[in-house]
């Protein structure tokens, strides 16, 4: 053998089986990349669904501490969020918002009753009296659905639509994976059940009056990347 070949050999050889993974960052997508992010951020912070200060039926169940801080108004402080799963889940339901007629269904239904969390309703399907909520997601999240958050989601929606006189009979989930084909989407369905939707009301009562902050309930690897308030404010799970 050449000693060409058996220094490459060797070379290879010395190699950590396991490589060592950096975590890529947005530098190292270069400035096209950078480009395409700055102008879907922009657009995406013009939605009011973004600008919206106040908590979301979606957050029910989530992270007491960011419940706690959106409840307050406090200041967003982190300015490296990774946006763009959110931003691709927004296109998504766009695209089906765009495929359902009107008439038959009711899409995109916003729901304002007293002073309960607005509820923003994907779809609601008057001839089977069915809420339905699109998740887009990623098949390996797949085992967790549906996680009792959404589950709380769906059954709140369809709490308001029945207090703005619309009756309800199931509640359902779907989840679109945005790595995969049509064979990959899974649906939940459930009855409405009135019980289940006020014990995600009561969980926001207990943190509304709640004079301390909660503790952290999320891990650091997940805060930097998609909390606000991540910082100062809360350090998240070491
Ligand atoms: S930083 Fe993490 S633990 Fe703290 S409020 Fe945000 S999600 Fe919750």
């Amino acid at each position: 053998m050449c000693n060409q070949i058996s220094d490459r050999i060797q070379l290879i050889q010395a190699r950590p089986l396991v490589p060592t993974v950096k975590e890529r960052t947005v530098e190292d997508i270069g400035e096209i990349g950078n480009i395409l992010i700055k102008q879907l951020v922009a657009q995406d912070d013009k939605r009011p669904r973004t600008q919206q200060t106040t908590l979301g039926v979606s957050s029910l169940g989530g992270c007491r501490r960011q419940a706690w801080h959106t409840i307050r108004g406090d200041v967003a402080e982190n300015n490296n969020l990774l946006r763009l799963a959110s931003i691709m889940g927004t296109a998504i339901h766009k695209a089906i918002e765009d495929a359902f007629p009107f008439g038959e269904y009711e899409k995109e239904i916003r729901v304002e009753v007293d002073n309960l969390p607005i509820g923003n309703v994907d779809l609601y399907i008057p001839h089977l009296k069915a809420v339905v909520d699109w998740k887009t997601t990623v098949v390996r999240n797949l085992v967790k659905f549906p996680t009792t958050q959404q589950r709380w989601q769906v059954q709140v929606y369809g709490y308001l639509l029945e207090r703005v006189g619309k009756r309800v009979e199931t509640v359902t989930l779907v989840a679109i994976p945005r790595d995969s084909d049509e064979r990959s989407i899974k649906v939940h369905t459930e009855p409405y059940d009135e019980s289940v939707a006020l014990e995600a009301l009561a969980w926001l009562d207990d943190v509304k009056q709640r004079t301390e902050p909660p503790a952290p309930e999320r891990p650091v690897n997940f805060c930097k990347h998609y909390c606000k308030f991540y910082g100062i404010q809360c350090g998240g799970i070491e």
